[in-house]
């Protein structure tokens, strides 16, 4: 059995993946008015980010199986509905796969809490005043369907914070958690 991140004899991990692992710590991101409970599992490097990698670019399911084993323990037990935050449509086709719906619907299957897809992407961004320290553009979700009362969103990486404050926004939700693979914070080159 060959590791999930590098190919390297070793399973799920080699001995070197494993070891790279780092978990990363809960924050808060978005304004006074908006705050959104992001929960990471591992921070953006070495094995976890080529776990991500491979789930995206190379459609490996067993990648993202091993992430969503993860990300279930994050979910809040409160939680009805998992929201996959959905990527820019030429990319998903390019790429073939959709990843946080894969993520979404690997973690529901563990955890019972179905998945709702209440979020498609906008055709347009903005940059958003005052909610994104570093100016970034904040993206633009449409909303199709009715909102439960306690969705989760769930991403496969964090940077700023502006999409899932963007996909908060588009809830109308002032506070909500999110769960995501990793978190790249302070990472240089990473965006989302
Ligand atoms: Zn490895």
């Amino acid at each position: 059995m060959l590791c999930l991140a590098c190919s390297a004899p070793g399973s799920p991990l080699c001995f070197a993946c494993e070891q790279s692992l780092q978990r990363a710590p809960g924050r808060i991101v978005g304004t006074r008015d908006l705050r959104v409970g992001v929960s990471p599992v591992f921070v953006h490097r070495e094995a976890a980010a080529r776990l991500v990698h491979n789930l995206k670019y190379r459609r490996s399911i067993k990648a993202g199986e091993l992430l969503a084993a993860h990300m279930a323990d994050l979910v809040p037990l409160d939680a009805d509905a998992l929201v996959p935050i959905p990527r820019v449509l030429a990319r998903r086709v390019s790429y073939g796969i959709d990843q946080t719906t894969v993520l979404a619907r690997l973690i529901s299957d563990l955890t019972g809490i179905p998945v709702r897809r209440l979020l498609r992407i906008g055709v347009w961004h903005r940059r958003s005043a005052g909610l994104d320290r570093q100016h970034r553009p904040v993206p633009v979700f449409e909303i199709r369907g009715p909102i439960s009362r306690q969705p989760v969103l769930v991403d496969d990486v964090c940077t700023t914070g502006s999409t899932v404050v963007g996909a908060a926004l588009a809830l109308g939700f002032s506070r909500i958690q999110a769960v995501v693979a990793s978190s790249a914070t302070g990472i240089p080159g990473r965006q989302s």
